[in-house]
């Protein structure tokens, strides 16, 4: 079955922006792209009415298996309370008295506002059972809804745990992590004052990395704390916050392999200044954003609206964001098949009721999202 995408008004390919252009998609992947007059005759044709088509947004920070509602919080952080990393235990509470078909409904809910929205890949964490039962749960159920999930028993420390830090990681990294491993494909670690330390970070993550997980890390939301050069030491394929940087963490990114991946729906609704993504970008580092739709501090499942704070607030150009929406978030789960329309890759892509993918930026709130295509 062959679909060819016709009147595309601009394309943002791997290769470059490509004005009337068109595509071919076969079995899901792109087997053609080249200009709409000579496009080669397929089984079923879209019109794209003169609109751009851009890769399907990777949004690789999401924390979707959770139940409850913080807007009390929200309400009192904007009435000027300072956000602080305990508020995830009263998501905790309520997560552990969920039902399965609960938890899994207001996450198929929000995947859905994600597609809606133009995201075709989601990353889901674990991290507000923080039980061995409840963490293996969760993933479980994150299972049905995308391959990247990723185990983050070491979100914050349980209040049955509080005077025990030391034996809750024990647990994280023995039985916890045992349960975990065969249903998740990353390992994630919160460190930050009032979460888990460096040396704390470095056992967790080392277990899941013996264990088969790939690495990332939250880092640097609150302050610095040495999070994001032990990332880079891990080989974590990301980084994310970043909203902290020293020098010596710039260097470090820059340096590795590890993706920085910036979240601005954090900033935006915490009232915390933004990251300097000039300064990782003229470091040469790569930058990912996403949405890390939470009911805590960023409850957007909005790549869009990322896109247009990014350019707006974070000084981003509107090609920047668009490229750190894709192909970042494509590099932070180590992916090569997403993020980029190129011959051969998924046809995971956008049509946007827009001329050109400026108008994310340009129109900020306005649905924009005409057809998408993909999984
Ligand atoms: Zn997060």
């Amino acid at each position: 079955m062959s679909t060819l995408i016709s009147n595309i008004g601009l394309l943002v390919a791997a290769d470059g922006e490509r004005r009337d252009a068109a595509l071919v998609i076969d079995d899901g992947r792109i087997a053609w792209i080249g200009e709409n007059p000579t496009a080669p005759a397929a089984d079923d044709r879209t019109d794209a009415g003169g609109g751009c088509v851009i890769p399907g947004f990777v949004d690789t920070h999401s924390h979707l298996m959770f139940a409850g509602d913080r807007s009390a919080e929200f309400e009192a952080r904007m009435a000027g309370r300072k956000y602080e990393a305990g508020g995830i235990r009263g998501t905790v509470a309520a997560t552990r008295t969920a039902t399965d078909d609960e938890l899994l409904a207001n996450a198929t809910r929000l995947v859905a506002e994600m597609r809606a929205q133009g995201t075709t890949t989601v990353e889901i964490k674990s991290g507000y059972g923080l039980t061995v039962a409840d963490e293996s749960r969760a993933l479980r159920l994150a299972q049905q809804l995308t391959p990247e999930t990723t185990y983050l028993g070491a979100h914050v420390v349980p209040v049955e745990f509080v005077d025990d830090v030391a034996g809750y990681v024990d647990l994280v990294t023995g039985p916890m992590l045992d349960a975990c491993a065969p249903q998740a494909r990353w390992i994630d670690v919160f460190c930050e004052a009032g979460a888990f330390d460096v040396d704390q970070a470095r056992a967790i993550l080392s277990a899941g990395i013996t264990r088969g997980l790939g690495a990332r890390m939250h880092s640097g939301q609150l302050g610095e704390s040495g999070g994001v050069r032990l990332a880079v030491e891990l080989d974590a394929a990301s980084v994310d916050h970043c909203t902290f940087l020293s020098d010596a963490d710039i260097d470090a990114l820059a340096a590795g392999n590890t993706v920085a991946t910036l979240l601005p729906g954090v900033e935006f609704s915490t009232r915390q200044p933004y990251p300097d993504v000039r300064r990782l970008l003229d470091a040469g580092v790569t930058v990912a954003l996403a949405t890390d739709c939470n009911p805590g501090s960023s409850f957007t499942s909005s790549m869009p609206f990322c896109i247009a704070v990014a350019v707006r607030d974070m000084g981003m150009t509107p090609a920047e964001a668009l490229h750190a929406a894709t192909a970042g978030g494509a590099a932070a789960l180590r992916r090569d098949d997403i993020g980029e329309l190129a011959i051969g890759s998924r046809a995971d892509l956008v049509i946007l009721d827009a001329p050109s993918y400026v108008h994310l930026a340009y129109r900020p709130g306005v649905p924009l999202i005409s057809r998408v295509f993909g999984p």
